[in-house]
């Protein structure tokens, strides 16, 4: 039986592309999936796991067959990732293959495909799952992740509609919910309910290094803490590069809440418990109505 794809080559097999292989084995969609990236030993891993099924550590050589490139690695190895892929199509004569992203902010992405894929750029889908962990990867690669979330396309005005419906069927085959957006949009949304929180996060536990009492901070920690700086043990590499490739919003967003925490000072500090019990009703009603 045809199989939804033959050849899918995958750059960067760590969390997020080694979670999408091993979902699409488990739902028998692929005959082949060749991963690629930086280092042999987390391609060995990768391969030992049984996520990939052969890898190649020329990225250039690997995609020259493929039908689908899958770029999942941190936004600032992008550029060099997609001119390694812009000459192995070109070697390989490759015009049909789709290529698609993971990466967390997608203007940015959008305007590197626009310069290093001047033949392939309507073949090119940017793409980006609301899904994650704080762990990193092949290890913490896993079949469920996809099941059930969301994955926002950000595709540019001429990019093929054949293009954008393979994507969609892909990730729709690991159980995810596609939508479409502007990418603009996407990214003031995420600066918004991914990358502020990831900032608030590696800052509050920042912040709390260097006081007297650090190790009593972590002993007695409850699950509020937790909770709240779950998202500290993210990859640095990968936030750093969230960050500056979504500069203006998230800066926007912390302004925000900069103002915010400036308001909730003064009220503390006036003694002001009614312009507290307003904030944190609000907040709890506003919290309550979206996720409930
Ligand atoms: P990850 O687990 O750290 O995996 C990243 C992969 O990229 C690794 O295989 C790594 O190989 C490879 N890589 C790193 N630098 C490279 C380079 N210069 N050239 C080639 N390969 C390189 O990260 P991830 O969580 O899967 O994130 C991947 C992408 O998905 C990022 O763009 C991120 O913004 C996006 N994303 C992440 C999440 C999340 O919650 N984690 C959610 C949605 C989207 P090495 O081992 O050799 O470094």
């Amino acid at each position: 039986m045809t199989k939804l794809i033959n050849n899918l080559c995958v750059i960067g097999t760590g969390l997020i592309g080694g979670s999408l292989c091993l979902a699409l084995k488990a739902a028998d969609a692929c005959d082949n999936i060749i991963g690629a990236g930086r280092s042999e030993e987390t391609l060995q891993k990768a391969k030992q796991l049984n996520i990939i099924d052969a890898y190649d550590t020329d990225i250039s050589h690997a995609v020259e067959q493929a039908d689908i490139i899958f770029v999942s690695v941190p936004l600032g190895a992008m550029q060099t990732v997609f001119e390694k892929i812009a000459v192995g199509l070109k070697a390989g004569g490759n015009t049909r293959a789709v290529i698609t992203d993971a990466g967390s902010s997608k203007q940015r992405v959008l305007q590197l495909a626009e310069t290093v894929f001047p033949d392939n750029g309507r073949r090119f889908v940017a793409g980006h799952p609301i899904a994650g962990t704080e762990n990193s990867g092949p290890d913490a690669a896993f079949a469920d992740l996809y099941k059930n979330r969301r994955v926002i396309l950000t595709p540019g005005d001429d990019t093929d509609s054949d293009a954008i419906e393979r994507v969609t069927t892909l990730w729709q085959t690991v159980g995810a919910e596609v939508e479409s957006m502007d990418a603009a949009h996407h990214d003031k949304i995420l600066a918004a309910t991914s990358h502020l929180p990831h900032l608030l996060a590696f800052g509050l536990v920042h912040c709390l290094e260097n006081i007297d009492d650090i190790e009593d901070v972590f002993r007695f920690a409850a699950g509020g803490f937790r909770d709240v700086t779950r998202i500290a043990s993210s990859d640095p590499v990968m936030w750093r590069d969230v960050c500056l490739n979504n500069q203006q919003p998230i800066l926007d967003m912390m302004k925000r809440y900069r103002d915010e925490l400036d308001m909730l000072y003064n009220a503390l500090q006036s003694g002001d418990g009614e312009k507290l019990i307003e904030v944190f009703q609000h907040a709890k009603q506003t919290r309550d109505k979206f996720t409930h």
